[in-house]
């Protein structure tokens, strides 16, 4: 069912930059349309400066919305109510007002979890796990991993003290900061999740030479496309199972559609919409 927009309709922005290769609005116009709710999701691209602002008005005209990069951290000192997920990760990619109050969730934790879950087949308690960047998105990875068990997370990031700054916040004895590629490159890793932006344009270069990893068990991009990254596709040429950040962005997609709407989210037609999008 197509919807059908009114003077009635829920405005649900995606507010970032950039915002043009979000597939977010195909998922979840789909979703709207399945569930039968009255809203339609938009993005928009704005500055660090304009995101408070357009926040507190979309929320106060009765909208909601995601945050995406590289404006989490930021999105997390707006809202003045803050899941736990929010408080523990100090990164917000949904909002909405109740009460209110303009309130703020991290659905990246539970979208990660569960995309990480269908990939393996199983949860990563036990694993060893190499976590490259520390934006948003790095954070709710690493307390999404933590929360599941794993045994060591390695942080490698670009700018070390920022890794360092995530580590001292979510981290503790599990988590290990890399100062240097050499202290990863040997490493034996039964998971890289990539959660930096690289290979979102395709002239980017790979986060990591995958060549170099010898022992990768599999291989999770976050980032998506819509075709396969290109570091997904250098894992699969060098024997890796690996994923792009498909199923995730549905994961955390259907949990941000249940906080704004209040019912669950039709993940079967969010995935069907994504799947029908990259099909062309
Ligand atoms: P962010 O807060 O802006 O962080 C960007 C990260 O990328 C930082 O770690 C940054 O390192 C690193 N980076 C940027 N340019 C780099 C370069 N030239 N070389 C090496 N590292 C570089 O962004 P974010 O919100 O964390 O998002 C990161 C990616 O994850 C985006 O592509 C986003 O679309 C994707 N994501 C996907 C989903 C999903 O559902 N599939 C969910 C969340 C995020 P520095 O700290 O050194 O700058």
């Amino acid at each position: 069912m197509k919807p059908s927009l009114s003077s009635t309709t829920r405005v649900v922005a995606l507010l970032g930059d950039p915002v043009s290769h979000s597939l977010s609005p195909v998922i979840q116009n789909a979703a709207c349309a399945a569930a039968g709710v009255d809203g339609v999701y938009v993005a928009l691209r704005c500055t660090s400066e304009q995101l408070p602002s357009l926040m507190q008005a979309i929320a106060h005209a009765g909208g909601c919305g995601n945050v995406t990069l590289p404006y989490k951290e930021r999105a997390a000192a707006v809202v003045q109510v803050r899941s736990e997920t929010v408080q523990k990760t100090g990164a917000c990619n949904t909002f909405w007002s109740d009460g209110g109050k303009l309130r703020g969730d991290n659905t990246d934790v539970e979208g990660f979890s569960r995309a990480l879950e269908r990939f393996l087949g199983r949860r990563p308690k036990g694993q060893r796990v190499l976590l490259l960047g520390a934006g948003g998105a790095a954070r709710g990875v690493l307390l999404a991993l933590l929360n599941d068990g794993v045994r060591e997370v390695m942080l490698y990031n670009r700018t070390v003290d920022r890794a360092r700054a995530v580590s001292r916040r979510i981290g503790g004895r599990h988590v290990r900061v890399a100062s240097t590629f050499n202290d990863v490159r040997d490493g034996r890793f039964d998971l890289v999740v990539n959660a930096t932006r690289l290979s979102l344009d395709p002239a980017d270069p790979l986060p990591l030479e995958l060549s170099r990893l010898e022992h990768a068990g599999a291989v999770m991009d976050l980032v998506y496309g819509r075709e396969e990254t290109r570091f997904v596709r250098a894992a699969r040429e060098f024997g890796v199972p690996a994923t792009d950040g498909g199923e995730m962005l549905v994961q955390q997609g259907a949990v941000a559609f249940e906080r704004w709407w209040g019912c669950d989210a039709p993940v079967d037609a969010m995935r069907a919409a994504l799947e029908a999008e990259r099909r062309g």
